[in-house]
This record gives C-alpha cells, sequence and structure tokens, in this order.
C-alpha cells in the first residue's frame, strides 16, 4: 500500500505493530498508533516526503504517477483545448479532421518516439438546420418539444411530418399491437431509463433498443416518423441522440430523441387527448464516406519493442456537444499514459500505444480498420486498453482475459491508493477495441469510472469540459497509468515479467 495516500498512519501503525496487517490492526494496537502516529507525523512530515517513507520501488513509482497528474493538472488542460478550441467532431465533420490535426501535433509536440495517422474511411451524416418537434391540435394549440433527430435519421420532407401518435414501451409491444394501431402514424418509445439500477451502464443498455432497433420496428408495422424518450439518466430537457441502425428490408423513416420533461409533456398531453398529433421536421443529410485517421502515438519498448500495450480511446463525438466525456477523457487518458512516463522518466520495456480511434459513435470503422491492420501485419499487441466510459473518479477495471491474468490483476490491487481502484471485473473492453480482440486475440480492458453521472451527459449538449472534474479525470488517468506501468514491468505471466 502507498504510505503517501494512506497517510502516516497505517504506515507507523505497521512499524509499531509488525504483525498486523492494515486490515486487521487490534483496537488497542490501533489507539496506540493513532497517538503514536499523530505525534511522529508532526516529526516526521516535514523531514520525510512521501517517498522516503520505506516505500517499495512500486509504491514510489506510483505515488510519482499519482502526484504527476493531481498536480499538474496537465490531461485536464488538454481536455479544455480539445473542448473548446476543437469542439464537437462527428465523423466526416470538419471539426473531426481539425481534431485529428490536433491529436498529431499535440503528441509531436511532446516528441513521442513515433507519431502517425491511419487511414479510414466514415459515414459523414449531418444533422442540418434544428430540429422542430411540437404537439399540436392540443387545448394550448401547439406545444414546442425539445429533441435531437436521433444520428443517422432520415431527414423528413422540407415541409415536415404531421401525424397522430401511438405510445408504447418495448418493440415488442409494437407488434403486439400490430399494424392496425400503428401504421401511418408516429410510434412515440416511452419507456423509462431504469433508476433502480445502482451501476448505470445496464441502465442505458436496458432503454437504448427503442433508440437503434425501434425506429426499424416501427416502420415494420407501417409507421412514419418515431420519436423516444432519450437515453439518458438525466430528468432535464436535454435529448440525447445517438446512433440507429435501420435494416435493410423496411422503410428508413425519420426519428428524434425527446429530453425527458418534454418526453413527459406528450405523455400528458396525450393521456388528456388522445387525438393530438406530432409535427416534426429533420433536416439531416447523408454524404458519400469521407477520409479520415485514427491517430497514433508511441514510446517504443526498450525490451520488446514489437510487443505493444495498446491504451486507446475514441476522437470523434456527436455533433451536438463538446464530447468531453465522451470521449474527450478517453482521448486525454490515453495521450497522458504516455505524457506521464516521459515526464516521469518511465522507459517501458513494451512499446506502449496510443490510439485515439476515429468513428467509435457511428460505424466504428476506425476500430475495424486498426483490428484489420493489426491483422494483416501481424502486429503482437499484449494487451488493449479502453477508456470510454467518462473522466469521472476511477473505481474499476473490466478485464477479458485468462483468469490467471485477472487473478495477477487483483493481486496489484493493494497498489492504487486509497481504493482509486478497488476491483478487477471478469470481461471487459471497449467497442473500439472489440475487433481487436476478434481478430486477433488480444486480451482487453476497460476502465470503469464511476458510472452516476455518465448517462446524465452522455451524448447530449451537457457533454461539456465544464460537466468535467479535474481530479477525478486526473485520478482516472493516474489509475490507467498505474496499471499500464504494472503490466509493463510484470507482464500478463511470470515468463513475461522483468
Ligand atoms: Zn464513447
Amino acid at each position: 500500500m502507498l504510505s503517501a495516500f494512506t497517510g502516516s498512519l497505517s504506515g507507523l501503525a505497521r512499524r509499531v505493530s509488525p504483525h498486523s496487517s492494515r486490515t486487521r490492526v487490534p483496537l488497542n494496537n490501533l489507539v496506540f498508533s493513532l497517538a503514536l502516529s499523530l505525534a511522529l507525523s508532526l516529526a516526521f512530515s516535514a523531514a520525510l516526503p512521501g517517498e522516503a517513507r520505506g516505500q517499495t520501488d512500486d509504491e514510489k513509482t506510483v505515488t510519482a504517477i499519482f502526484n504527476e497528474r493531481l498536480t499538474t493538472g496537465e490531461m485536464y488542460y488538454l481536455l479544455e483545448d480539445l473542448c473548446k478550441n476543437i469542439g464537437p467532431r462527428l465523423s466526416g465533420s470538419e471539426g473531426a479532421e481539425r481534431s485529428v490535426t490536433w491529436a498529431k501535433e499535440v503528441m509531436e509536440g511532446y516528441g513521442f518516439d513515433r507519431v502517425y495517422l491511419q487511414e479510414v474511411m466514415v459515414p459523414h451524416w449531418e444533422r442540418g438546420e434544428p430540429e422542430q418537434v411540437r404537439i399540436v391540435n392540443v387545448d394550448e394549440g401547439m406545444i414546442e418539444l425539445s429533441a435531437l433527430a436521433i444520428g443517422g435519421s432520415e431527414p423528413t420532407a422540407p415541409t415536415g411530418l404531421t401525424a397522430p401518435v401511438v405510445v408504447v414501451h418495448s418493440l415488442e409491444e409494437v407488434e403486439e399491437i400490430g399494424r392496425e394501431a400503428v401504421e401511418g402514424k408516429i410510434v412515440f418509445y416511452n419507456r423509462r431509463f431504469d433508476q433502480t439500477v445502482i451501476s448505470t451502464g445496464p441502465g442505458y443498455g436496458g432503454a437504448v433498443d427503442q433508440r437503434t432497433a425501434g425506429p426499424s420496428q416501427a416502420a415494420r408495422f407501417g409507421a412514419v416518423g418515431v420519436v423516444i424518450r432519450s437515453a439518458g439518466s438525466d430528468f432535464s430537457d436535454a435529448p440525447h441522440t445517438g446512433g440507429l441502425r435501420y435494416a435493410e428490408d423496411v422503410e428508413r423513416i425519420p426519428a428524434a430523441a425527446l429530453g425527458y420533461q418534454s418526453a413527459d409533456r406528450l405523455e400528458r398531453a396525450l393521456e388528456e387527448q388522445p387525438e393530438a398529433m406530432l409535427y416534426m421536421r429533420l433536416a439531416s443529410k447523408w454524404h458519400p464516406d469521407a477520409l479520415s485517421h485514427n491517430v497514433i502515438g508511441e514510446i517504443r519498448g526498450s525490451e520488446r519493442p514489437d510487443e505493444i500495450i495498446l491504451v486507446g480511446g475514441h476522437l470523434d463525438s456527436w455533433d451536438v456537444a463538446e464530447g468531453a466525456h465522451d470521449d474527450g477523457a478517453g482521448v486525454v487518458h490515453s495521450i497522458g499514459v504516455l505524457r506521464t512516463f516521459q515526464k516521469l522518466g518511465i522507459q517501458p520495456r513494451h512499446t506502449i500505444r496510443a490510439v485515439l480511434f476515429m468513428n467509435e459513435e457511428n460505424g466504428l470503422r476506425g476500430g475495424l480498420k486498426y483490428a484489420e491492420v493489426a491483422r494483416d501485419t501481424g502486429e503482437n499487441h499484449v494487451i488493449a486498453l479502453e477508456s470510454d466510459a467518462g473522466g469521472f473518479s476511477p473505481r474499476g477495471f473490466g478485464v477479458s482475459a485468462d483468469d490467471d491474468v485477472i487473478e495477477r490483476f487483483r493481486s496489484w490491487l493493494p497498489l492504487f491508493p486509497q481504493n482509486t481502484v478497488s476491483y478487477i471485473n471478469m470481461g471487459g473492453g471497449g467497442a473500439d477495441i472489440g475487433p481487436l480482440r476478434r481478430e486477433t486475440g488480444t486480451p482487453t480492458i476497460g476502465f470503469i469510472p464511476d458510472s452516476q453521472r455518465a448517462f446524465d451527459y452522455h451524448h447530449a449538449t451537457t457533454d461539456v469540459f465544464e460537466a468535467v472534474n479535474r481530479r477525478e479525470l486526473e485520478l482516472g488517468g493516474a489509475s490507467i497509468a498505474t496499471l499500464i506501468y504494472l503490466i509493463d514491468k510484470y507482464g500478463l505471466r511470470d515468463d513475461m515479467a522483468q
């Protein structure tokens, strides 16, 4: 454990009572230690910096990693630059291309051993003029709703679309009520985000099919449009966009997401006046695929340069916000591992590669391209980590690897100060590194930060730099750098250790 972080108390308690562990200090010893440590810490704190209190080399390195990240805030300010000077960066957009140049220049500026671009063709969808969705044919005349076209949606006619509304809560319900109830109507998917789940990922997972598959399911039964209650955990009126997948065999109908309060408004209006109708106008547009790039930076390994430890996130974001948590945080976490090693003079044994993937949000072309190249060139990846769950306080990692690798990672948990990382889950990775695992069998890791606010901001206009806390972001980055440091040093198995 790290005395710099557990404080002088546990370190001194250990010294006073050498047979007790941190978790099982007998009470009388603890009281004695408390008193003694208070006295001694006053005497020692000035004379002995944290690093000098009998730490192992690993503890010293981890302390240095955390101290560097928490004191400089360098990655936080890098994120600010990305959010405020580049901003939204949906694939194919000018912002996306500027972010490619930005990321390359940032890593070149740091003087990493190798920085390069990997070409990838990406889809190019544009939202166009702001969406208009309103309830019409009601006593009030009309009620404006807060809405965003779902990413990839077809537009309505330029004059808009007006139709009666049918409310459902699942894809299955569309089938149950059938064509008779759906034909010619706008289907309103009104299933709420499950607020009872504590880790919110499954809450999102339980709501998102309305967005991804709901439009084609509705079209299958003759619907002319779709609106959904946004797949978000907040109670604001900010709608959450995201991608949809049109089925091949049915008409591609326009689809929009409503803010939570707007969905409530529509729900109430339809209860009171079932004859209420919706007017929606979406001006979205599909363009031909565009040339873009994954951006890659490396520090070359001193002993095993051909073995790559990958740390990545995605550079693209939705078009409506700055993509601060999704996934600017992952971008600076990834660059941050290399930068931290560089600043602390940590010379990795393996090549550490930061990969900033393009087009995670609406196509995954960057991840697919990267895996294809890795497979075809026979590149050897030791493991790949992705940070794409936000810049919140670290909690754990999810790992898709053999059981003994997971046990090995668990044995390192005491090195993470004060439970910054307190668990290693079985199973984990990220959308962008999934194809690499499938193509090459590379084990994968997903960074797991606290999830309580993640789906408040996810894919909404509120995902801006101001929603990121400096300490939380940097703690996440330090935790990732720590795990990468330990993997580099000790490998996944004993025969890979130093
Ligand atoms: Zn993301």
